[in-house]
């Protein structure tokens, strides 16, 4: 790789002074051209210019004295810097909550019964379609708020919770603007398969051709979403029913997530795998064809520890497997009313080292680098010259205490396109 101080020396000549250099911290950059688990340049330095980083090394390279390189320094000795956490599941526009179901299920109700007889995210549909965009976005708001608090900058949030054309398109629109209101950068996925709605009880080819007809070309129309995702499950879709929809979303140039394995092996990963789709998520009863099939269509296994203790199941996912194959990991949060109400992304981080073993290395690679493939943001998830200045600045003594403590957040400071985000600072 170029050397850190050759790069150094090209952005500082073609500017005086840059807006602002962190002096001191220890960066965890997630470049996999720099040795150890987090790609650490210890004791570093990193300017920002706009909303861009221009310079990230160690302190002894910088190509001058901090004050006449920068319009500000900060120092930082003794912090940790990772790239800004990315969030790249979520669910977290809704109306109402799933907190009777939640103490039902803890008396012995099983989920899939609940949700084969209306209820589970049939209820949210009603909850949402009731709810006005006002109660929609406040809560939104709150939500996306508790992630930034931990240190997340970009979140990806999909509507499926109206399951009309109209009304995903209204989720969309709450989402992009929450995430104005609480400073997040949000990227929406159309999750028009995710439950078949009532109306449609006996015309599901119907419904899967308004998914395709005019959910995703009206998705596209507004700029509202970046993928297409689709709940692939018993009770839910059939792979060939999210077939018809991906060749739609493939016309609309979207990319393709999947629902896959949760509940059941119903041939989830096959078909992330097939399609090339960015990400399976889920994954807990993936088969060894499944591994193969994403490991040959470049995917990335998106594990959810949240669903797999709120639900408390008992089957993993199979890490091993998919590490032996070369499949990347990510971690996201799933944040939803009914199967993972988990507000914190370094929470779910933290369980899938506990419950799922992964190396805390591999799950902070999994909310940072892996997060942004999936969403496929090429200018975020690493600190590297060029890329988004979308920082999380950290109280620890070393990355791992990021996951090891569940409750509390050290964060420091969170930068959002070069500016920090004061609201942490009070
Ligand atoms: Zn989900």
């Amino acid at each position: 790789m170029a050397s850190p101080g050759v790069a150094a020396h090209l952005a500082f000549m073609t500017r005086t002074r840059w807006d602002s250099i962190w002096l001191g911290p220890n960066l965890a950059t997630f470049d996999s051209n720099l040795p150890g688990p987090w790609g650490e340049i210890a004791d570093g330095a990193l300017a920002i210019d706009g909303d861009r980083i221009v310079w990230l090394g160690p302190v002894s390279e910088l190509p001058g004295a901090p004050e006449a390189l920068a319009e500000r320094v900060r120092h930082a000795h003794g912090t940790w810097i990772t790239p800004g956490l990315i969030d790249c599941h979520t669910h977290l526009v809704h109306g109402g909550d799933r907190i009777g179901e939640w103490v039902a299920r803890l008396g012995g109700r099983d989920y899939d019964d609940i949700a084969r007889e209306g209820g589970g995210i049939m209820q949210t549909v009603g909850q949402t379609r009731a709810a006005s965009d006002e109660e929609l976005l406040a809560g939104a708001v709150s939500r996306l708020t508790d992630l930034a608090r931990d240190g997340v900058t970009t979140v990806e949030v999909k509507s499926g919770y109206d399951l009309t054309a109209a009304g995903e398109i209204r989720m969309l629109d709450v989402a992009h603007a929450a995430g104005r209101l609480a400073k997040v950068q949000v990227q929406g996925t159309l999750l028009g398969l995710h439950a078949l709605p009532a109306e449609f009880e006996h015309h599901r080819a119907d419904y899967v051709d308004l998914v395709a007809r005019e959910m995703i070309p009206a998705a596209r129309a507004r700029g509202r979403a970046r993928q297409v995702d689709a709940f692939v499950e018993g009770f839910a879709f059939s792979a060939e029913e999210c077939e018809r929809v991906f060749e739609a979303a493939r016309v609309a140039e979207l990319g393709l997530r999947v629902h896959a394995d949760q509940r059941s092996d119903s041939g989830g990963a096959a078909l992330a795998g097939r399609w090339c789709a960015a990400s399976a998520d889920h994954l807990e009863r993936t088969s060894p064809a499944g591994v193969r099939a994403m490991a040959e269509g470049g995917c990335v296994a998106v594990l959810l520890p949240g669903a797999y203790l709120t639900l408390r199941d008992d089957h993993p996912p199979p890490v091993q497997a998919f590490r032996d194959a070369g499949v990347p990991f990510a971690v996201a949060t799933d944040l939803n009313p009914g199967s993972s109400p988990v507000r914190s992304l370094r929470a779910a981080g933290s369980l899938a080292c506990s419950l799922f073993g992964l190396h805390p290395s591999e799950s902070l690679a999994g909310m940072t680098r892996e997060a942004a493939r999936v969403l496929g943001l090429a200018d975020r998830g690493r600190l590297a010259v060029g890329l988004r200045a979308d920082l999380a600045v950290w109280d620890v003594e070393r990355p791992e205490e990021l996951l090891y403590w569940i409750g509390g957040s050290p964060l420091r400071d969170r930068v959002v396109g070069g500016v920090v985000d004061e609201r942490e600072r009070a």
